[in-house]
């Protein structure tokens, strides 16, 4: 347990975790905007896992260790993915079920197709598949240009999200936030995933020993940014807001291909 107030409410329980790594500069920012929520507990990959989506560790095991310093102090950390850190922490590693879960701040946007990718989303999914309610909080830009002011945003959002009690879950929020010195009191828009176009060809390289290597390209740009989307609403310089399900079955075409089965 990292911290404790009695002056929200003392009896909630938060766990944090994050995609970048417990060194990461929006994990420490989004641990501190939460001071005096209630107990938070801090699960954090110890390598930067960013792009892992929901993988679990399955072929060797997880170890924690507790970090020691002044920004990290309390975290525990774990050699995994985003996903092996909240897994672990509800199902073992800690002492009680949170009652909310969030992952953040990730360095650098997750919208549209980004978020089937994003370890940042996955740790809060796996919350979520857990029935705790959970929200991932992005910057809209990497670099963490106006990181106080994103914390500050996303605490705005929780307070707001609670202000009538904990809302029925389990629920996800998708959070994308710009890099703006008010991002704290620009508007919040409920939007939909828009979608961006195939990423950019693969990168063929030659390694020392004369083999083809191959990175990753970059994601491809916005395909539908269209009013409505997380795209558009962080365009005009707003908050992102987007409800999650895990659900990807295509119910609209389930009519057609019961035809063919
Ligand atoms: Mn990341």
């Amino acid at each position: 347990m990292i911290g404790n107030s009695a002056a929200y409410n003392a009896a909630m329980r938060i766990l944090i975790a994050n995609d970048d790594g417990y060194l990461a500069p929006g994990l420490h920012a989004l641990v501190r905007a939460c001071a005096g929520l209630g107990e938070i507990d801090v699960v954090a990959p110890e390598q930067n896992a960013s792009g892992t989506s929901n993988a679990l560790t399955l072929n060797r095991p997880l170890s924690v260790f507790e970090a020691s310093g002044e920004a990290v102090k309390g975290f525990r950390v774990v050699n995994g993915t985003p996903s092996d850190c909240v897994h672990i922490a509800l199902t073992g590693l800690l002492p009680h079920r949170p009652d909310l879960v969030l992952s953040g701040i990730n360095n650098g946007a997750n919208m549209g197709d980004d978020t089937l990718y994003s370890g940042t989303v996955a740790a809060a999914m796996e919350g979520y598949l857990f029935g705790i309610p959970a929200i991932a909080f992005s910057q809209v830009h990497k670099g963490w240009g106006e990181l106080d002011a994103a914390a500050a945003a996303a605490r705005a959002l929780i307070d707001r999200v609670l202000a009538g009690g904990m809302p029925a879950g389990p629920w996800l929020l998708n959070v994308n936030i710009p890099n703006v010195p008010d991002a704290m009191t620009r508007p919040r828009r409920i939007t939909r995933l828009g979608r961006r176009h195939a990423s950019q060809p693969v990168i063929r390289q030659t390694n020392p020993r004369g083999e083809p290597i191959y990175w990753i390209g970059p994601a491809g740009d916005a395909r539908d940014a269209g009013e409505g989307t997380d795209f558009h609403a962080t365009a005009q310089g707003c908050v992102s807001v987007t409800p999650l399900q895990v659900d990807l079955s295509d119910h609209a075409s389930m009519g057609r291909w019961s035809a063919l089965a």
